[in-house]
């Protein structure tokens, strides 16, 4: 019989700190929104997919010099120029970025003369296929204006 009122003793005890901590969440500050129809606003230091930067005037910076493609130690970029007619310098046509095997390292922002790349605050990529994370950034950024 002692036994009995003992584990009820114990059991209260342990309801009672259970239900202790459920208040005390109850009452805490909320520090998670109701995504997607709240969203937060993304730190600075996050690390999307890399992006092509806009200059002043609005046009894409990147010179198609390839120093990106060249250092990437994963090989997931490919940038693809013209000479148009009439000019000195070759341009930009695409900068296809293969998602799926890049590993946010950086090396081509670093090695970029231009600061033309940068990462994106890009989170929330979903797709179905391999194939939906092979972007080209010159269409992405086209998409975004
Ligand atoms: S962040 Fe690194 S792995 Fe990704 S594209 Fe740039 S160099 Fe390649
Ligand atoms: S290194 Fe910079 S300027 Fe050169 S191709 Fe890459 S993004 Fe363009």
């Amino acid at each position: 019989m002692g036994g009995y009122f003992s584990d009820l003793i114990e059991g209260g005890k342990s309801l009672a700190s259970g239900l202790a901590v459920t208040f005390k969440a109850m009452i805490s500050p909320v520090v998670t929104v109701q995504y997607p129809r709240e969203k937060i606003e993304i730190t600075p230091n996050f690390r999307g997919h890399i992006e092509l930067t806009l200059d002043a005037e609005q046009r894409i910076k990147c010179i198609a010099c390839g120093m990106c493609e060249k250092s990437c130690p994963s090989g997931c970029i490919n940038v693809i120029s013209e000479k148009k007619e009439g000019e000195k310098k070759k341009s930009l046509t695409s900068f296809m970025l293969n998602f799926t095997k890049c590993s946010l390292c950086g090396i081509c922002c670093e090695s970029c003369p231009a600061d033309a790349i940068r990462y994106s605050n890009e989170y929330n990529l979903a797709g179905f296929t391999r194939e939906d994370f092979i972007m080209d950034l010159v269409k992405r950024l086209e998409d975004k204006k």
